[in-house]
């Protein structure tokens, strides 16, 4: 009898180790409670941050039948999150804005629809859109950013030259993106590390006094003007040249190549010697400043008719008005682009900028100008 009663607990202990098990099943309950609720919201495609604000804020079964809305996920995890603007978070488009919250929250406020919004986030870093949304309201919305190709930045100049040059939408965003509101030569885009083959240089565009294209070689000296090896410009460039102008001879013509790179210091020279004769009004209208010249890609050449002296009353000109874009080519200095271009119609002046490329100029009449507006610059 009396070793049982040493087995035996206490009624004390024995209500203390009951209730310590209840709490130990609560706490485990609970935790499985949270723990299947949490995965039920990530499942939906949320992330772990997101889903504790979602259960913080009651917020589960809103979360989960919108699933994989990135925004909403965004909202949820950002510190600026606004219950009232929970429905309006789930319209807006994604796009991965360090600021994307606190931006929807300044242009709701301001106005902007979701969809007005989801515009403007497509058309700018998140600093444009920080900086935009410091704005108040603007008018033409829609009129300039249905172009894919608009910058949101550049609004207020879009607006600008719009009212001082009556251009219509289109025309004025590629004039603005391509800096044509403003002077020649003045603080141009750096382009010295661009060795791609639609490198634009042009008086808004520097190349500088370091672009060196690499693979430069020597156009065969049967294939030039002046009959010896001076003339060089970029494998690619030199190697289709050379293909176009064999092309041309099997049908009788005579295509040459006047001149192709220039370095910078060759650019210099020539400005110096023109300067020299013909005096600064000169210059500025029918030289390029050097670093700006687009001979120094080394994938642009000057053509000649081995038949006539002037080239665009040359069958050597008509046939490549009419053929060099299948060969990647492009007719650079046009007439009517004269105002985009900033050059002076050049008729012997044609640019390497490979075949898929020409083929999109031909056929939309490109300038090199606009294509890089349009396609590259984005
Ligand atoms: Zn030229």
């Amino acid at each position: 009898m009396a070793q049982k009663r040493v087995l035996k607990m206490k009624k004390g202990p024995r209500i203390i180790l009951k209730v310590f098990i209840t709490l130990l099943v609560i706490f485990f309950a609970l935790l499985f409670c949270f723990l299947y609720i949490k995965h039920k919201i990530t499942s939906a495609g949320y992330s772990e941050k997101a889903a504790i604000r979602i259960m913080k804020e009651f917020k589960i079964e809103y979360a989960v039948s919108n699933p994989g809305n990135k925004t909403l996920n965004r909202a949820f995890e950002s510190s600026s999150y606004k219950e009232k603007n929970l429905d309006k978070y789930k319209q807006v488009k994604f796009f991965n804005h360090a600021n994307l919250i606190d931006n929807i929250n300044t242009l709701l406020e301001k106005g902007y629809t979701t969809r007005d919004i989801s515009i403007i986030l497509a058309h700018g870093s998140n600093s444009d859109v920080t900086e935009f949304a410091k704005k108040d309201k603007i008018k033409y919305l829609e009129e300039f950013f249905s172009y894919d190709f608009a910058k949101l930045k550049y609004y207020d100049r879009y607006v600008k030259y719009m009212d001082s040059e009556g251009d219509d939408e289109e025309t004025t965003i590629i004039m603005v993106n391509l800096d044509l509101d403003k002077e020649d030569y003045k603080d141009p885009y750096d382009v010295s590390n661009d060795h791609s083959l639609t490198v634009l240089a042009n008086k808004h565009h520097s190349l500088g006094k370091n672009y060196i294209p690499k693979n430069l070689v020597t156009v065969k000296s049967e294939y030039t003007v002046d009959k010896d090896d001076s003339t060089k410009g970029r494998k690619e460039a030199v190697d289709a040249a050379m293909e176009m102008m064999q092309a041309a001879k099997k049908e009788g013509l005579n295509l040459l190549i006047n001149s192709g790179y220039r370095s910078y210091d060759d650019q210099q020279e020539v400005y110096d010697k023109y300067f020299k004769l013909y005096g600064e009004d000169y210059v500025k209208k029918y030289v390029v400043n050097p670093g700006f010249s687009e001979h120094q890609t080394g994938l642009a050449f000057d053509f000649a008719s081995g038949n006539s002296k002037i080239f665009k009353e040359s069958k050597e000109y008509d046939w490549m008005i009419k053929n060099s874009y299948k060969y990647g080519f492009c007719y650079r200095y046009l007439k009517k682009k004269e105002n985009i271009t900033g050059i002076k119609t050049e008729a012997w002046h044609f640019r390497y900028v490979g075949k898929d490329v020409s083929k999109v100029m031909d056929e939309e009449e490109l300038s090199l100008e606009e294509y890089y507006a349009i396609y590259v610059d984005k």
